[in-house]
């Protein structure tokens, strides 16, 4: 038995799935529904919903990057549904190694360490990116575990568990220092596959903002599963509320506390309840230690990051829910990183950058000081 739940921060305030929600009880009455002048349109395009109210804003929901995804943009028409199509595109395009084609399957496919594949520019220096967060993080983030995650299948209702002997085999072909760039030219060792399935979330955030930036959109909250972009000032004048989901959620409570974010930020959750099955008491989840080959067991169950770039929340959410609350301290300093921790005996440990702006909600977590 396996669980997945795609989508787990979700913007309390400005989750559109819950204004749909109040549209459509709005719409039972028709004498309400002409009083409504907030709702302006309401289109299905395809599987995804559009729509505006009275504060100019449009909001669509749909899947892409294999998970839920939000955006709601005010003052600017179409840029919504356009970065919608943006984070499939990217996707397709560049950062999937499952879709034939893309900048990684080719690398993947083609790329040894004499004849080496030339990608775009710009999954090149997002790849440049990355290596820096590996070499940083020594390791903990590790874009090769591709064949792992695979081995894994912890995506799928079919998980596997393997045995401490295939993980050590596969683990010979796994290894960031195993990447390497040239001038614009990705080299891999043999047998290595590259996968960005831990940063590619934040990536398509990155580039809702450049996107929001070009559209000069007044604000924006963009969410690609666990990663989310807070864009500008809202309207109102009121800070974005961000939810910090509950990873346990035994006593029903979805968020157990909320991010107050003023103006544009990145925030990305990585949590050992996302994709995971549970067999014989020992919960396998898919954030994996490059060094074993297991799920990270570093004492944490969830780690949210905030900082300046998508790409980067992502994968130091990724990279410190490896190393743990401890080793995680340079790592957020050298990227000035800002962070919730969460650890299995339920206590809440937050970053000072971040204490003004955490409110815990559930009782069930206590905030500690370290
Ligand atoms: P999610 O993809 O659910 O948002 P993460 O951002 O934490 O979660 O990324 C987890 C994914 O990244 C895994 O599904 C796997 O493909 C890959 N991965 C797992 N462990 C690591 C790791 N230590 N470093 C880099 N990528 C990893
Ligand atoms: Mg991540």
């Amino acid at each position: 038995h396996i669980d997945s739940q795609p989508a787990f921060l979700q913007n309390i305030e400005e989750q559109p799935m819950r204004e749909r929600k109040i549209f459509m009880n709005r719409k039972k009455s028709f004498a309400n529904l002409l009083k409504i002048t907030c709702v302006m349109v309401c289109s299905c395009i395809g599987t995804q919903l559009v729509w505006a109210d009275k504060t100019n804003s449009e909001s669509i929901t749909d899947t892409a990057m294999g998970t839920d995804c939000s955006v709601r943009v005010f003052g600017s028409d179409g840029t919504a549904k356009d970065i919608m199509d943006m984070l499939s595109d990217i996707e397709n395009k560049y950062l999937s190694w499952r879709i034939e084609g893309s900048d990684i399957a080719n690398i993947n496919e083609n790329a040894s360490e004499s004849e080496p594949v030339m990608p775009s520019k710009w999954t090149y220096s997002y790849l440049e990116n990355v290596l820096d967060l590996a070499r940083e993080s020594s390791g903990a983030f590790d874009p090769t575990l591709g064949r792992v995650s695979q081995l894994w299948n912890l995506e799928s209702d079919n998980p596997y568990i393997p045995s401490k002997s295939e993980l050590t085999e596969l683990l010979l072909e796994t290894g960031w220092e195993k990447i390497n760039l040239g001038e614009g030219e990705v080299f891999l060792k043999d047998g290595v596959q590259i996968d960005l399935g831990a940063v590619g979330k934040g990536i398509g955030c990155d580039e809702a903002q450049k996107m929001l930036e070009e559209a000069d959109a007044d604000a924006a909250v963009v969410s690609v599963g666990g990663s989310i972009l807070t864009y500008g000032k809202k309207p109102d004048g009121k800070p974005w509320k961000i939810g910090i989901a509950n990873p346990r959620n035994e006593d029903g409570e979805s968020y157990l506390g909320s991010l107050t974010i003023d103006g544009t930020c990145s925030i990305s959750t990585s949590g050992d309840y996302e994709k995971y099955v549970i067999e014989d008491g020992v919960r396998y989840h898919h954030i994996l230690d490059p060094k074993t080959g297991y799920p990270a067991d570093s004492g944490l169950i969830s780690v949210t990051i905030v900082c300046d770039d998508g790409w980067l929340s992502d994968g130091l959410s990724t990279a410190c829910f490896v190393l743990g609350y401890e080793d995680s301290l340079p790592l957020l300093e050298t990227y000035q990183a800002e962070a919730v921790f969460v650890t299995e005996d339920k206590e809440v440990i937050v970053t000072d950058g971040l204490k003004d702006m955490f409110t815990l909600t559930d009782s069930s977590y206590e905030q500690v000081e370290e």
